[in-house]
């Protein structure tokens, strides 16, 4: 149990076999007969160009550098839409705002997250991780768990050997 538990993030596999994810959300779009605009363009390029979970916010900044000068609500908007056709999901972390990867209908790497409640990072860990967790949530509560909208909160390896008995939350930058 290494780091080989970690799930690798097929985004970060640029030369991969899945090629660009963000052509793929755009052939997506195009199949259904969505526009593609330049913010979703750039929503998508964005996305595909990080291994990172980033805020709505950042998406933004990030967006404004490919395409200069679109407005905020645009650009959430497309963020917003692309949800809804299912090609960007969202996790909540235990604190701060909710943060946005592409599909994994585009790159192939379905995971759930941990986080860690001293330094902020947020962890891909495997998509299978709580299948007993809702097993039992489904028979004993008929309860449906749906594990990849929340982030799990913890404490990352490094902080564990740093600052073991630090309890404080780090709200990301
Ligand atoms: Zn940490
Ligand atoms: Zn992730
Ligand atoms: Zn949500």
């Amino acid at each position: 149990m290494k780091d080989t538990w970690i799930v690798k993030d097929s985004q970060t596999d640029r030369d991969g076999r899945r090629g660009d994810p963000s052509a793929a959300g755009i052939a997506a779009l195009r199949a259904r007969g969505e526009r593609v605009t330049p913010a979703r363009r750039a929503v998508l390029q964005v996305l595909a160009g990080t291994s990172e979970h980033l805020s709505v916010d950042d998406v933004f900044a990030r967006a404004e550098t490919i395409v200069p000068g679109m407005h905020r609500t645009t650009v959430y908007r497309a963020v917003e839409t692309l949800g809804d056709l299912g090609l960007v999901t969202h996790v909540h972390p235990d604190h701060g705002p909710a943060v946005y990867h592409l599909a994994a209908a585009l790159t192939g790497g379905a995971h759930l997250h941990v986080r860690c409640r001293s330094c902020g990072t947020i962890l891909d860990v495997p998509a299978d991780l709580l299948d007993d967790v809702a097993r039992r949530l489904a028979t004993t509560v008929g309860f449906t768990l749906q594990p990849d909208h929340a982030a799990l909160a913890g404490r990352c390896r490094a902080c564990s050997v740093t600052s073991p008995s630090v309890d404080g939350d780090l709200a990301p930058a």
